[in-house]
């Protein structure tokens, strides 16, 4: 464990276990530096705006990435495809480029690719990004005040470089860990295991970790075969079941860095004392300072504002547990990322930055379901529309790609608002009635009846490869809540 004296300085009231990993003694005065950096660019009217962009996995991030990008550079040209963006910065905007790469080490987010994929045809879906990756665009303003006209007048207009940030929300679930010890994750993590149909794809290891004495020796092979029979239960747990609330993130998706030793740890009913359970939170404690080092430090402390998918209509449709589990990765999630005394704060040390929630896909249901989505997704985020604002979070209903008309479905003789779009299987136009979407989180009775639908629609034809800009639902509103205020 490193030395503790950085994090002191960075902030005043840590709140930090002191058996939890800790930053580099470095990382208050890179911090320093960047935020110099930032101050500096922002004077010479050359300000970098960081969003990073996650989803819990499905949620529609890459499709989301890709419309926006093309809504923005469509926005540059002077189509009106962001309303509420353009309202956002006065009207102001006037040319937006893709930023050529040059040496990033990260990789970069294939948006091109992604829109002949879109503008196909027939059209389809973007194949789905799995790591880490970066975009930066150019955004030219005119400037907002007088002293900013006569610096335009001799350094040009005023440009915000949007710098993007893709990566999986996998990983954004190891954020809560990083607030619990080796003990509490243990526990924790083998009591939601056992719940449910949970417990049913994790038999296997169940049995295995139950069978061991609480003093269990540090054997190769029974480490070595506890971790294969846990990452086959996660794995089961996310492509069977639709469970979204699995642990470590990098069990289920390595990234880059690929497998490692330090990723070999499990769950064990006896955490405490003897050596299988000491190697175990060695190996729980290097991976959360690697987390650190590798990913929290150089990428999600520097970030600016934060969009976090939700495929909230999907996890109805997948049924009560997968529901409650999303629900329940979404509140370890929230309350890490929210302000005041949260998790994010204590990382960075700085003050509450902009986080927006946004429920995707929401073209598979009409507008009045659309406003429960946001009702229900606020709930599940802990953000009570009625209570005190947290002016830091927002929560949308979005969909990125708009594929759907609403419509209304006759059903025995009744009328229901639907929506119409053109299936992707078979490619025929149809009527579809997803179900009610509950304005809250739905109380048991709620899945003795539930119904819900989520057919593959087909993304819509483009008008000039996307060039007059994607339909989208609401992602100009998301993009005013978070970066509005910044251009
Ligand atoms: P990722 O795994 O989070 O990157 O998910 P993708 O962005 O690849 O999206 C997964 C799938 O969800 C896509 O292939 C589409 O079928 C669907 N999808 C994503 N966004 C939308 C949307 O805005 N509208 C509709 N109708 N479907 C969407």
């Amino acid at each position: 464990m490193r030395d503790r004296r950085g994090w002191a300085l960075a902030v005043p009231t840590p709140r930090r276990r002191p058996d939890l990993p800790t930053p580099s003694l470095l990382v208050p005065f890179e911090d320093a530096l960047a935020g110099a950096g930032d101050l500096m660019r922002a004077l010479a009217g050359r300000d970098r705006v960081r969003l990073a962009v996650t989803g819990l996995s499905r949620a529609g991030k890459t499709v989301f990435l890709t419309s926006l990008v093309a809504n923005l550079l469509a926005a540059g040209q002077g189509a009106r495809t962001l309303p509420a963006l353009e309202a956002a910065a006065g009207g102001r905007l006037r040319r937006v480029r893709l930023v050529p790469a040059e040496t990033q080490a990260t990789p970069r987010f294939d948006a091109t690719g992604h829109l002949l994929a879109l503008a196909a045809d027939p059209p389809r879906w973007p194949a789905r990004t799995d790591d880490l990756s970066t975009l930066e665009l150019a955004l030219e303003l005119e400037p907002r005040t007088m002293l900013g006209q006569a610096r335009a007048a001799f350094a040009g207009p005023r440009r915000v470089t949007l710098e993007l940030l893709d990566y999986p929300g996998e990983w954004l679930l190891d954020l809560p860990m990083l607030g619990q010890s080796w003990p509490d994750w243990s526990r924790a993590t083998l009591a939601r295991l056992r719940r449910g149909k949970r417990a049913e794809a994790a038999a296997g290891f169940l049995g295995f970790v139950d069978a061991l004495p609480a003093k269990a020796p540090a054997e190769e092979a029974i480490a070595r075969q506890g971790f294969a029979l846990y990452r086959e239960a996660l794995l089961t747990c996310r492509d069977r079941l639709g469970f979204r609330f699995l642990q470590p993130g990098r069990v289920l998706n390595p990234g880059p860095r690929g497998d490692a030793p330090l990723l070999w740890f499990f769950p064990l009913p006896h955490p405490e004392g003897g050596p299988l359970a000491d190697l175990m939170a060695r190996r729980h404690a290097a991976y959360l300072e690697d987390a650190r080092a590798g990913f929290f430090d150089p990428f999600f402390r520097r970030f600016h504002r934060q969009a976090v998918l939700v495929d909230a209509l999907g996890a109805l449709h997948a049924g009560e547990e997968a529901f409650d589990d999303t629900a329940e990765a979404l509140a370890a999630v929230s309350g890490s990322l929210r302000g005041g005394l949260g998790l994010l704060d204590l990382l960075t040390g700085q003050g509450v930055r902009r986080v927006g929630f946004a429920a995707t896909k929401a073209d598979h249901v009409p507008a009045r379901a659309r406003e429960s989505l946001v009702g229900l997704l606020g709930d599940l985020v802990g953000r009570d529309p009625a209570g005190p604002l947290d002016a830091a979070t927002s929560v949308h209903a979005i969909a990125a790609i708009r594929c759907t008309e609403d419509a209304v479905a006759t059903l025995e003789g009744r009328p229901f608002a639907a929506v119409r779009g053109v299936l992707l299987d078979g490619g025929r136009s149809a009527t579809v009635y997803a179900g009610e979407v509950p304005p809250r989180r739905p109380a048991p009775d709620f899945w003795e009846h539930a119904f819900f639908e989520m057919p593959v629609f087909q993304p819509p034809r483009l008008v000039g490869d996307g060039a007059a800009g994607i339909p989208h639902l609401g992602l100009d509103a998301l993009l005013a809540a978070l970066i509005g205020d910044l251009l």
